[in-house]
């Protein structure tokens, strides 16, 4: 399935829920969930009753396009937490944060996980000094994110840094936006994402 090239709002709008995906524009009079907080489409101001599938389907959903994986890529995620000790749910979401193009964004490199993940793609960060350019590579306790010296000036790059100040860098992570560096302090939690997502209810929907 390709990944989707719609607008990026109407994701948020579907979904019922802000999920932050267009940077600065999220957190400005212009987001469009501020303005039309109901689904799009000519049903959408209607009353939409869920099933308990579709329920599960629509919260599988938005945390999929919420870090921008395609259904492959997430359902891999899944089946990984699964074999993993502990929760599945609460495996999924760590490992969702833990990966590098989530971390660019979360520690403020870039404005949204979608731009972070492209200039991840474009090599534009290591890891404790190596390159790396794969947007699901999982960090670890202690690893050190760089900008890469050849990419110091890259405009985006910077803006988003000007901007971090309106989002909340996670605990888990720390930012030396001077010298465009910032550490894994610990790994991600549960506890550690912040927006409302029921993960139960993805483990439901694959558990069938
Ligand atoms: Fe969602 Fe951001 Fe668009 Fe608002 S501006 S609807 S939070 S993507």
């Amino acid at each position: 399935m390709a990944r989707y090239s719609g607008a990026v709002c109407r994701i948020c709008r579907r979904e019922n829920q802000k999920l932050f995906l267009k940077g600065d524009r999220c957190f400005s009079e212009k987001c469009s969930f501020e303005r039309r907080a109901y689904p799009p489409g000519q049903h959408g101001q209607g009353r939409i009753k869920f099933s308990e599938y579709g329920l599960q389907l629509r919260e599988k959903q938005k945390i999929k396009r919420m870090y921008g994986l395609l259904e492959g890529q997430f359902r891999g995620v899944f089946e990984e937490a699964e074999r993993r000790k502990g929760i599945t749910g609460a495996n999924m979401l760590s490992m969702l944060e833990r990966r590098l193009d989530n971390v660019a964004y979360r520690a403020g490199f870039a404005n949204s996980r979608a731009e972070a993940r492209q200039l991840v793609r474009h090599g534009h960060f290591s890891i404790n000094g190596k390159r790396v350019d794969i947007p699901s590579f999982m960090v670890g306790k202690g690893d050190l994110l760089e900008v890469r010296e050849s990419s110091r000036n890259i405009p985006r790059i910077l803006s988003a840094l000007e901007s971090v100040k309106r989002r909340e860098i996670p605990q888990w992570l720390e930012l030396d936006a001077a010298s465009l560096k910032g550490r894994v302090r610990d790994l991600p939690t549960r506890d550690d994402v912040t927006i409302p997502l029921e993960e139960r209810l993805v483990v439901e929907l694959y558990s069938k």
